[in-house]
């Protein structure tokens, strides 16, 4: 395999980033990162501050490339991201903004997942299970704009998520019980 292809837990659902695709390796702690992977069950893919591994990078450089119509959507309440995972066993695939219309994806690794390049931001680590040092939120900031602007001015706006603007699964929205199960 490729370092830059995924597969689901269960096996019938392969993903993978183009391997040129420019990104930014960053591991977020916020609470809702970690109630995505909790109410999937998922928290081994979570490091041992509670963090997960993120891959910002643009929409078109994903694609969904073996068993795509077990793609699933949930979202931890009403106006929260749009986090896409593998339906048939529950394991996290990305996280993308509620609307198409902004090029951005942030793709979901297990903690530790090499091939993607070094780790250069740690963030929302006041939600983090210890201590862990808040660093580079900024320049993945400036990042991640720069990219979707660039995919944006070059019409490289396709989504493996999103079709003619409309999401292409309905997403669960977690009811408050679901949400205060998962909350770390
Ligand atoms: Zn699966
Ligand atoms: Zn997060």
């Amino acid at each position: 395999m490729a370092n830059r292809e995924m597969r689901c837990r269960c096996g019938a659902m392969a993903w993978q980033v183009r391997e040129t695709a420019p990104g930014t390796h960053v591991v977020c702690y916020c609470a809702d990162c970690q109630a995505f992977a909790a109410h999937l069950g998922r928290t081994d893919w979570l490091d041992e501050q509670g963090g997960t591994d993120i891959f910002q990078t643009t929409p078109a450089d994903v694609s969904l490339t073996e068993g795509a119509e077990n793609l699933a959507c949930l979202r931890l309440g009403p106006k929260g991201l749009r986090r896409w995972y593998a339906g048939c066993c529950g394991t996290p695939i990305a996280n993308t903004l509620p609307k198409a219309g902004f090029p951005f994806v942030g793709m979901v690794l297990p903690a530790g997942q090499q091939g993607f390049g070094p780790v250069t931001a740690h963030v929302q680590t006041k939600s983090a299970r210890g201590a862990v040092r808040e660093h580079g939120f900024a320049a993945t900031g400036f990042a991640l704009l720069g990219r979707a602007i660039r995919a944006r001015l070059t019409g490289r706006t396709t989504s493996p998520f999103f079709e003619a603007g409309e999401p292409v699964r309905e997403a669960h929205v977690l009811t408050p019980e679901e949400r205060r199960a998962a909350t770390p």
